[in-house]
């Protein structure tokens, strides 16, 4: 149950906020009810307003890799605000940051800060726009890439009837608001269907900007891509002209030190970081080869933004980077086996209780739990039909109860980070078995 400050304070909100919130992830669309209003955090625990607390699998949709008030970020912050928070002008630790990005990732010399995932989304498609000379945008079927208009399209679940057949899927926008024209040139596509980009390309290739991909699939729970997927569509990126733009918000500094990239050997034209890469403040990025990058210069394509580059903002990033670069990238080992430890726990758990059709699937420190009939969930189209996300609304507000928080969309993921112990997992997946016992 939600408790009375929580319920007293979405009343509150609920009279001067949009649903008591600012995001529509957060409110009673999610919850089915008041959300939990927190007051802290502390490594891998959140704390609400009426003292309850809960070992956090969500770390702010991954924003924080480090866990929560980590000593390094707190003391940066602490330091680094006393010496003024935005000035909006050039900074050393802009470089410096930089330095270290284009150091890490191959695919990258040259890089544009910005503060969200959205904003970085929509400056990497007018640069690729305004380095092709060409129009269309190829975009896939519950791939998600921020919530402005070119792209808010085929994000959320559908039923069948509105999926389309699967070489030429309906395009629905997730929105009222988002006119025609915003659109038009988005072409969306089924992933991880070879056959269905071959042909898709063949068709808009030629006419196509770029087409743009999560690695990971990660706005339908975690779905992997099939093995040599994205190296084909890197390929047919190539053949036709198109950039191959790489959307990295969730898995960059998540799944790999340099991402989906590194996993997967791609080497993106374009690549955009957000979430983990300003390790709890709002930081992203745009990051690619010169040649392409250049197209940002003064006069060619424009990307403004007060809040770039924020002091605060980067100096975060820098000492995240640090730290989970420390020791030959310790980190990224420690994020990654504490994520498939977790999702392993869950898989015992649930082979154990033997209740429900249940699987957990997940890369490194990224995980989901499907409640459905299938072994394995490979596309939108399964997920929308064979997974009962109803019920895995149910399972996480019944783990709440037991001090365990993941978000109760079915269509994001759990994260772990360097905060979670050995002790956090046993904890959860003890309340995990309870709650699959307890659930009808
Ligand atoms: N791209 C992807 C793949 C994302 O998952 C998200 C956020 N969920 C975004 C872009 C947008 O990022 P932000 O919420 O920071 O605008």
């Amino acid at each position: 149950m939600t408790g009375l400050k929580s319920q007293q304070l979405f009343e509150r909100g609920r009279k001067v906020l949009i649903e008591g919130v600012s995001s529509a992830s957060r409110g009673p669309s999610t919850f089915g009810g008041a959300p939990r209003y927190m007051s802290h955090g502390q490594g891998a625990r959140l704390y609400d307003v009426d003292g309850n607390s809960y070992i956090d699998w969500m770390m702010a949709f991954g924003a924080l890799p480090l866990g929560h008030a980590h000593p390094a970020v707190v003391e940066t912050v602490a330091r680094e605000v006393a010496g003024g928070t935005h000035f909006a002008t050039a900074l050393q630790v802009e470089v410096e940051v930089a330095e270290m990005l284009v150091d890490l990732l191959p695919h990258v010399e040259k890089v544009r800060f910005a503060n969200t995932g959205t904003e970085a989304a929509m400056a990497a498609i007018r640069l690729a726009r305004g380095h092709t000379g060409r129009r269309k945008i190829i975009k896939f079927e519950g791939h998600y890439h921020g919530w402005w208009d070119a792209v808010l399209l085929n994000t959320n679940p559908l039923p069948p009837t509105m999926f389309g057949h699967p070489n030429d899927p309906i395009r629905i926008p997730d929105s009222s608001g988002i006119p025609e024209e915003a659109w038009r040139d988005t072409i969306v596509v089924r992933w991880n269907d070879v056959e269905a980009l071959e042909r898709a390309m063949a068709i808009h290739g030629r006419e196509a900007a770029c087409l743009v991909t999560e690695g990971i699939m990660s706005n339908m729970g975690v779905i992997p891509p099939k093995p040599g997927y994205l190296l084909r569509m890197q390929d047919l990126c190539r053949e036709y002209g198109a950039l191959f733009y790489l959307d990295e918000t969730v898995t960059g500094f998540r799944v790999a030190a340099g991402g989906c990239a590194e996993l997967y050997g791609l080497d993106p034209d374009i690549v955009t970081y957000g979430k983990a890469l300003g390790g709890g403040l709002p930081m992203a990025m745009i990051g690619g080869r010169n040649e392409v990058m250049s197209g940002l210069e003064w006069g060619k394509v424009l990307h403004y933004g007060t809040h770039n580059a924020g002091r605060l903002a980067l100096s975060v990033t820098k000492v995240m980077l640090q730290t989970l670069l420390a020791n030959d990238r310790a980190g990224f080992s420690v994020l990654r086996d504490r994520g498939l430890k977790m999702a392993e726990a869950f898989r015992t758990v649930a082979r154990a209780s033997n209740r429900h059709g249940v699987i957990c699937q997940g890369v490194n420190s990224m995980f989901q739990i499907f409640f459905t009939d299938r072994e394995v969930i490979s596309d939108f189209r399964e997920f929308c039909t064979h997974v009962d996300r109803l019920k895995f609304r149910d399972f996480t507000l019944r783990l709440m109860d037991k001090g365990i928080y993941m978000n109760p969309s079915a269509t994001l993921h759990s994260l772990s980070s360097l905060a979670h112990s050995d002790a956090d997992i046993a904890a959860t997946a003890k309340a995990m078995a309870e709650v699959l016992d307890e659930m009808p």
